[in-house]
């Protein structure tokens, strides 16, 4: 490791408080020792002095909400994005046939707003395509899986199978389940499939982090990791293969992890590579598979309000317990009855046991009632939002919820008003982990593709906004400001040098900016072509 570096010729946004831009910048063991005008940098003691050409350098980025062990699962199972049911179908069906008879085949990646006639799928078209392998296919957001017959036999799942609490077994008319499992109803799947191995799940957390890298992620807050998967990022780290940052909130919903930190606490290792310093609790499902809570049925589902993974009561006991021992706690919530009943749980606990600073989350926060937005604020709580949900989902997001719940949807706007900050992140493998594919989002409310007009434009961010809600205002978030977020003396040398300048560039060429040097902890994670 180069001990001490020089950089000059940038235009380096440090983001400090009165966004200080500066073309020099001193790294000296993995931190910033200097930040300001080259001119009066002694540059004898730099074993490396890097020009920067004039290019733009920003704090390194950090996605507040992905799933990294997810996205390592994924790459080690079958990718079922396509075009229709039955097109998915017959490439299971091709890729059985590689397989041995009875090997399971797990993947995720449908979407049925993306085929014809958006129906749900069912059990029959897998059936015929691998009749002889159990398959389990999870919905792109994760809230739904579609299995076959033999998946469902070996879940141990028939008519005779109740509904689990905050899940459902989709059933047709003589109550034979059809294959597809709403949110909790998944686990019963979940619990029966095989887990890969260490040495190919430590590959694929290599490949994804390579991945990150590659878009201009200096590190994630993963939102609900489990013991296996901590596990490997260990090792990694041991090995010197882990080449970024991973602030974890443990999964809730996999009781050993919790037991495990419960008695464990916050933990740290490799330098800040990982710390586990958050809960991660589900309060409700997803507006695409209308698990998402509301306080009136969907527009487009009369009858249907979503569904509650959680009681408030378990969700105020758990802050109580979390806070008690210094964690941070994350609860995803999407429909606004969800929300208020976050809100709400928040609130009690907060009167039963005092904390100063807790930085509580809600995850998502995406359908707000109008009474619930300056909560936030008041509560102290932050909203950690996913600017690609809202151009994904605006196609159809109004047919679900109707005009007027639409006005306290995405409401990035309406939130920064009441003065909170908003951590923004992907929510990864559901998107592209891409911070730049987020910021263009987040400026414009408009998809990359096309030509739609931006949708709800008095709700979006400005750039310095949309940036900081991926570098500041994340490391806020993660209670890690004192180390991470800006380019001040004595942070670390977490860095992107980026191949345009995403505070002029024209907003469509947003999304293709791409990092040309990353700095971690001051060592080069990624180098293209300065
Ligand atoms: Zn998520």
């Amino acid at each position: 490791m180069v001990a001490v570096m020089l950089l000059i010729n940038g235009r380096i946004h440090t983001l400090d408080v009165g966004g200080t831009v500066v073309d020099a910048l001193v790294v000296r063991d993995g931190r910033i020792a200097f930040a300001g005008r080259g001119g009066g940098v002694n540059a004898a003691p730099a074993e490396e002095i890097i020009d920067l050409g004039g290019r733009t350098v920003l704090p390194g980025l950090v996605d507040a909400h992905g799933h990294l062990m997810h996205l390592a699962r994924a790459r080690l199972s079958f990718d079922a994005r396509g075009g229709s049911e039955d097109e998915v179908a017959r490439r299971v069906g091709d890729w059985a046939a590689t397989r041995p008879r009875g090997e399971w085949i797990g993947g995720r990646n449908w979407d049925q707003n993306r085929w014809p006639g958006r129906r749900f799928p069912d059990k029959a078209s897998l059936d015929r395509a691998a009749p002889d392998h159990p398959v389990a296919l999870v919905r792109i957001d994760g809230h739904a899986t579609w299995a076959n017959s033999a998946a469902l036999a070996a879940g141990g799942i028939d008519r005779g199978t109740p509904d689990p609490p905050g899940g459902l077994i989709t059933r047709d008319g003589q109550g034979e389940p059809t294959g597809l499992l709403i949110d909790t109803a998944q686990r019963l799947l979940q619990r029966v499939e095989p887990r890969p191995s260490d040495a190919q799940f430590d590959r694929a957390v290599r490949e994804c982090v390579g991945d990150c890298l590659a878009v201009g992620l200096t590190g994630i807050h993963e939102m609900g990791a489990e013991l296996y998967a901590l596990a490997a990022y260990r090792r990694l780290i041991e090995r010197g293969q882990f080449p970024f940052r991973n602030y974890v909130a443990v999964a809730g919903r996999s009781a050993s992890t919790w037991d495990h930190y419960r008695q464990r606490g916050p933990e740290a290792a490799g330098e800040g590579r990982l710390v586990v310093g958050a809960l991660k609790l589900l309060a409700d499902g997803a507006l695409g598979s209308r698990g998402a809570a509301l306080h009136e049925p969907y527009c487009d589902d009369p009858g249907n309000t979503g569904l509650v993974l959680v009681p408030g009561e378990e969700v105020e006991r758990l802050t109580l317990e979390a806070g008690a021992l210094g964690f941070q706690v994350c609860v995803h919530a999407i429909g606004d009855r969800a929300n208020a009943l976050v809100l709400d749980a928040f609130e009690r606990a907060l009167v039963r046991a005092p904390r100063h600073d807790h930085r509580h989350r809600v995850e998502h926060a995406q359908v707000l009632a109008d009474r619930d937005i300056p909560r936030f604020h008041r509560l102290g709580v932050l909203p950690s939002m996913q600017a690609t949900h809202c151009t994904s989902d605006m196609a159809w997001a109004a047919e679900r919820l109707g005009p007027e719940r639409l006005r306290g949807a995405y409401a990035w706007r309406s939130l920064l008003a009441t003065g909170v900050v908003i951590a923004g992140g992907s929510d990864f493998p559901v998107e592209s982990p891409n911070p730049f594919h987020g910021i263009h989002a987040a400026v414009t409310r408009r998809p990359r593709e096309g030509d739609a007009p931006g949708w709800q434009p008095e709700q979006r961010m400005t750039r310095q906004e949309a940036v900081r809600s991926f570098t500041s205002w994340n490391a806020y978030a993660s209670r890690q400001e004192a180390d991470l977020g800006t380019l001040e003396p004595g942070k670390r040398a977490d860095l992107v040098v980026l191949s345009d300048d995403v505070f002029t560039c024209p907003d469509e060429r947003i999304p293709d900016i791409r990092p040309v040097l990353t700095l971690v902890g001051g060592q080069v994670a990624l180098r293209t072509a300065v």
